[in-house]
């Protein structure tokens, strides 16, 4: 057993050796909440190991190496751990928020289930229509009040972080677009790019997709609607062949330890 993990390490460390010796790529990750005990960590290893880039800075020369961070829904939490790491180290990030999270402090679907320890069921949940899925979670938990820990930020905390963080679109209630019709889709997601504009009084030109779910068609919804970029879910380095409005990234666990950051960096799984 040791062996193995032995040699899994030599391996996670040679294949991170590769990643950094190799010429390619902007490598774009996805956070939802920064974990206390690994953020920083996380973070200086990107600082001291790679240029981090703004997604903005990256996507002029998306050829070069370098890692985007990014942040999914805007929770609290993202003021009150990421932020002042961020700001520590001069780095810049983007957050992606959904409108109505932030306008009423919503409790997210898959919040309220994690709350109840019925987080395994999300995944089945996703193929809903949002009507349905809301109504499904309805059925299975037992509304108890949200904890601190699922809050998202109001519009002044947004302002607040705007000198580290970038604001994207990421819809008006978050539903998983290819669950919806077209319209449906249009609107969450030209509405989030002019409603956030009003709360924020200045351009937003940047989206993702809620859950990374996307086609053809959402991608050409995203750009009519005025953003200039959007970003998925789906693993790789991005180049410049990578369609702007599909750009990869990968996600990290609030639970990834810097051990498992490191691999994901380096694109060992
Ligand atoms: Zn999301």
């Amino acid at each position: 057993m040791k062996q193995s993990i032995k040699k899994l390490g030599s391996k996670v460390y040679s294949l991170f050796q590769f990643y950094k010796r190799s010429n390619f790529n902007t490598k774009i990750i996805a956070y939802h909440q920064a974990n206390p005990a690994y953020f920083e960590d996380q973070i200086t290893f990107l600082k001291n190991n790679f240029q981090v880039s703004s997604l903005s800075q990256a996507l002029q020369n998306i050829d070069k190496k370098q890692v985007v961070i990014t942040f999914d829904d805007g929770y609290k939490n993202n003021l009150e751990v990421a932020y002042p790491v961020l700001k520590k180290l001069g780095l810049k990030a983007t957050v992606y928020v959904t409108y109505n999270f932030i306008e009423n402090n919503e409790f997210a679907w898959w919040d309220r289930l994690e709350n109840e320890s019925l987080y395994h069921l999300a995944e089945s949940l996703k193929t809903l229509h949002p009507d349905q899925l809301n109504k499904k979670v309805d059925e299975l938990t037992n509304n108890k009040e949200k904890p601190e820990k699922y809050n998202f930020m109001t519009w002044d905390d947004l302002k607040k972080i705007e000198d580290v963080f970038e604001i994207g679109g990421h819809t008006i209630s978050h539903p998983i677009l290819t669950n919806i019709s077209i319209d449906e889709a249009r609107k969450e997601i030209a509405n989030s790019k002019v409603d956030l504009e009003k709360k924020l009084g200045h351009t937003i030109v940047s989206f993702a997709y809620p859950n990374g779910n996307y086609n053809q068609s959402l991608m050409k919804v995203v750009q009519d609607s005025g953003f200039n970029n959007a970003v998925t879910y789906q693993k790789g380095n991005n180049i410049s062949s990578t369609n702007n409005y599909a750009l990869l990234r990968r996600g990290i666990n609030y639970n990834d330890n810097l051990d498992i950051f490191k691999a994901k960096i380096g694109g060992l799984f």
